[in-house]
């Protein structure tokens, strides 16, 4: 078995195989010529810095009494994907790394089998504080934070955003809809209008797999949505 189909067995997802071996030579000209590699510039790693020193000692809301640390985002500052999830839990307050937990292992053969494997995205969180017994974030709490995540956005610049679960696709979305129905479609995420796609958080996959087929269809929508999105101009910049 190879690797790609390793990490979709973790996930729980048969691979359709063609009975016949298919042919291999493929006529010249049907073979898509690759996309024009289009440099991504990374914003000054001064300015990163900042903005993590300036979250670090964030006071804004009551979840700074409680965290042992604050859980900044971590990632490949060229990526072109950012993956939003809501907020630390015990083992990320711990480590001070979103997404390192049994949910993030999930979550790394979800992107892994995507094709964008973790070490090329941006992993960040609506909330920077781990929320007392990982109840939900308050509206105030997300608020105070948001504009952390606007900044990092600013700096990132991605082609898209993945929103994972139901709290952070509601509250990037400023919706209350069920997220069965936010599924399946290209919202379009604040000022910038960045294209964004939401689908279930590994960790109600991990309580109920039988969905983990749908969560693979919705990684197959970004990984079109991102090869086509790749091969748009820029925007100018203002
Ligand atoms: N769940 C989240 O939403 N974020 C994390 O960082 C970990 C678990």
């Amino acid at each position: 078995m190879n690797q790609r189909d390793q990490y979709l067995e973790a996930l729980g997802i048969d691979q359709w195989r063609a009975r016949r071996a298919l042919p291999t030579v493929v006529p010249l000209a049907v073979v898509p010529r690759p996309a024009a590699a289009r440099v991504r510039e990374a914003a000054d790693p001064a300015l990163w810095q900042a903005l993590r020193q300036e979250v670090s000692v964030c006071t804004r809301c009551e979840l700074a009494r409680g965290r042992t640390q604050t859980v900044f985002g971590v990632g490949n500052p060229r990526a072109e994907l950012l993956v939003i999830g809501e907020a630390p839990g015990a083992e990320e307050d711990r480590q001070g790394e979103p997404f390192v937990g049994r949910a993030g292992q999930l979550l790394n053969s979800m992107l892994r089998a995507m094709g964008h494997p973790r070490e090329t995205v941006y992993i960040a969180n609506v909330l920077k504080c781990r929320p007392p017994g990982n109840r939900d974030p308050k509206p105030e709490e997300s608020a105070s934070c948001r504009p952390f995540l606007q900044r990092q956005l600013e700096l990132l610049r991605p082609l898209m955003i993945l929103a994972l679960g139901r709290i952070a696709a509601q509250n990037l979305l400023e919706t209350d809809t069920p997220i069965g129905r936010l599924r399946g479609q290209l919202h379009r995420f604040g000022a910038c209008a960045l294209p964004l796609i939401v689908t279930y958080h590994p960790a109600y996959l991990l309580r109920s797999p039988g969905e983990k087929r749908k969560a693979w269809i919705d990684l197959k929508f970004v990984r079109q949505e991102l090869a086509r999105l790749r091969l748009q101009p820029p925007a100018a910049s203002a």
